[in-house]
């Protein structure tokens, strides 16, 4: 079951890029990426989304978005529906740790977002964390586990499980944006035990091994394989680095391997 899930290389530009620059950038990404059995994804800001659509359309580099709002519509000025996403991406990152320490959103919050990605056909990237202290004091996986238990009980809550298509970054939060990355093993560790939690506590078959879990943190063209060597996680949610073609360029060309391997071994 390993062996058959995708291999996934996203880019998170988060407040970076104009309209007028994104659709270029999204081009230079798409070319240099061209790499068999690798699923890739741009994440512009909202005002880049129609341009890098139009400019990734003849790619198979899909547009995603880096939230959504937890509501349907409604009086809030200034945010975005799942729904007026349509048509713009066909991905959404959901609970990024900038959003949960900027916009203190909570992990029910976060639940109701995962619920408007699959009412509007958006496939969520939902990323948990521990911060450094929480790891320090042995406390990470349970911090991973409570977040997740409590974004799946707000979906029962409302009446729902998890989206089906659902796919899960584990993202210590120490290592965003540091240049400091997990151990390998650590990350793997912690996707056998999000798989563990999804089974346990949304029921997701099979104790979880289809769904994608990515490792993102700091993750350049250097240190992509310590992660991809790990057959629990199944490539990388990638901030800085998504900026740079020829970083972007190094990271899928190693998720390719992966890819290559895995299809070579199903
Ligand atoms: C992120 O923002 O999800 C991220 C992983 O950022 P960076 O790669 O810059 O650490």
């Amino acid at each position: 079951m390993t062996l058959s899930r995708p291999v996934i290389v996203a880019g998170d530009w988060k407040m970076n890029t104009t309209p007028a620059d994104a659709g270029r950038l999204a081009t230079d990404i798409a070319a240099a990426t061209e790499v068999a059995g690798v699923t890739r994804i741009v994440c512009p800001p909202y005002v880049a989304l129609p341009a890098v659509r139009d400019a990734l359309a003849a790619t198979s580099v899909a547009v995603g978005a880096q939230n959504l709002h937890g509501e349907p519509a409604g009086a809030y000025t200034g945010e975005v529906s799942g729904q007026m996403l349509v048509g713009l991406a066909t991905w959404c990152i959901v609970g990024h740790s900038e959003r949960r320490r900027d916009q203190a959103e909570s992990d029910e919050l976060i639940g109701r977002k995962l619920l408007r990605c699959a009412e509007n056909g958006l496939r969520p990237i939902l990323c948990v964390g521990e911060q450094l202290a929480e790891r320090e004091a042995g406390l990470a996986e349970e911090t991973v586990r409570g977040q997740l238990e409590r974004s799946i009980g707000e979906l029962r809550r409302l009446g729902a499980g998890l989206p089906a298509d659902l796919v899960v970054a584990y993202e210590p939060v120490w290592a965003i944006g540091t240049g400091r990355t997990a151990w390998g093993s650590d990350a793997a560790a912690m996707a056998a035990l999000i798989r563990l939690v999804l089974a346990e506590s949304a029921g997701v078959p099979e104790d979880g091994a289809g769904v994608p879990v990515l490792y993102g943190g700091s993750v350049t063209s250097a240190s992509i394989a310590e992660f991809l060597a790990e057959p629990e996680i199944d490539g990388a949610l990638v901030g800085g680095a998504s900026l740079k073609v020829d970083e972007m360029a190094g990271i899928v060309a190693r998720a390719g391997m992966t890819a290559a391997a895995r299809a070579s071994a199903a």
